[in-house]
């Protein structure tokens, strides 16, 4: 088979339109561009709106988001939060800026995401809250989720950085947990380059992240701060980038949708790919398309189809590490089996918008040309 190199494929690109270009100048030509201004109010509002919630806060990234929930809920030193070993490190950063340690616990092979089992395993007279990651776009078992933090007095927060668009039992994510965050970095489903957003129905809660989040000025008295606070704000320009977002979020959605079922539909029989299971229920977020390589337990085969395709112009990206395993959080007595084969094993493949369908054929072809060698190869 003889490939053409002339396209390259990378594994994300964002989906700017002249919408955006038009919002974000009108939003710089109107002197609003720090935190303050018309496309942070509309966008808060708008985003509550869609994810069916009271309250929405925009913030600088994704991250700052989860610190931010933490803070306002009062976890600090010697408080536990039980995390995902499978997850981006900013979830379990966020509990460490606070204090608290971070306890990980395996995700499930049914939906990769955070085991209900084994976080009632972990949960001890230290533990306060709950952060579930809605992994690759898929929302993690809320019910049991939510009964189990409730049973136990504790907070549920949904990490639903990959997740925005996703639907539990037709209820979007932003609404399935006591605090939803979001980010908008420039690989996610929407973006404004940096961002994120919490969500909630706690008004009280909001209250204390709107102080925190402003630096802990006291909403009446300008420049009294009463708590020590922070600036994790979102600005007005970046905020005018996710109000054309917004618009548009459908139809990104809908073709980023395509893009995952058409690697879906074009591998099906793939024997050596097994796509992202669905949990009933279960309207995935269209984030990345991602597929587990070779048979359980296998370790090579994964990394050498990454390289194989590297050379042939499509871009990867391996499954997150365990946080468990990294060096800021080893926790050499977590024992999360399923969460460190899905991270042997799991792959992304190019996922956007503009990706049409001749592009899907394309990687699939050069995805199936590699995939026959290197798995002749293996040892
Ligand atoms: C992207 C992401 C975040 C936050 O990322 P930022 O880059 O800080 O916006 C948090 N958790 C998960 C699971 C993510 O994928």
């Amino acid at each position: 088979m003889t490939i053409s190199m002339d396209e390259t494929y990378p594994v994300a690109r964002p989906s700017l339109s002249e919408l955006e270009e038009r919002y974000v100048l009108d939003a710089l030509r109107s002197g609003w561009v720090s935190s303050q201004g018309p496309y942070l109010r509309d966008f808060e509002e708008r985003f509550a709106r869609r994810c069916a919630t009271d309250v929405a806060l925009a913030t600088s990234n994704g991250t700052v988001a989860l610190h931010l929930v933490l803070a306002a809920a009062g976890i600090g030193p010697g408080d536990e939060v039980i995390v995902p070993a499978l997850t981006y490190v900013a979830t379990a950063n966020a509990v460490a800026y606070c204090g608290a340690r971070a306890v990980c616990v395996d995700v499930s092979a049914q939906t990769w995401c955070v085991d209900p089992e084994a976080v009632r395993a972990a949960i001890g007279p230290r533990t306060r809250a709950v952060i579930a990651v809605d992994l690759y776009g898929h929302p993690a078992d809320y019910p049991a989720l939510r009964q189990l933090c409730r049973q136990h007095g504790l907070l549920l927060v949904a990490d639903a950085a990959e997740s925005f668009g996703a639907t539990l039992d037709d209820r979007p994510t932003g609404s399935l947990a006591d605090a939803t965050t979001f980010s908008f970095f420039g690989n996610k489903v929407i973006t404004s380059g940096e961002g994120g957003c919490v969500t909630t129905c706690d008004t009280a809660l909001a209250d204390r992240m709107r102080l925190l989040r402003n630096q802990g000025m006291d909403p009446q008295r300008r420049y009294h701060f009463p708590v020590l606070g922070y600036n994790y704000r979102l600005t007005n320009l970046g905020a005018a980038l996710l109000c054309a977002q917004l618009d548009r979020a459908d139809d990104i959605i809908a073709r980023r949708r395509r893009v995952i079922a058409r690697y879906e539909q074009e591998l099906a029989d793939e024997a050596l790919l097994t796509p992202q299971p669905v949990a009933a229920g279960v309207r995935r977020a269209p984030w990345m398309a991602s597929f587990l390589v070779g048979p359980e337990g296998d370790e090579f085969l994964r990394d050498a189809l990454a390289r194989a395709l590297d050379r042939v112009g499509v871009e990867t990206r391996p499954f997150f590490v365990p946080v468990s395993e990294l060096p800021a959080h080893h926790d050499p007595a977590a024992v999360v089996p399923v969460a460190r084969d899905l991270s042997r094993r799991g792959i992304n493949l190019p996922t956007y918008a503009d990706l049409d369908d001749p592009g899907v054929k394309t990687v699939v072809e050069r995805l199936r040309g590699v995939l026959a060698t290197v798995s002749r190869a293996a040892p």
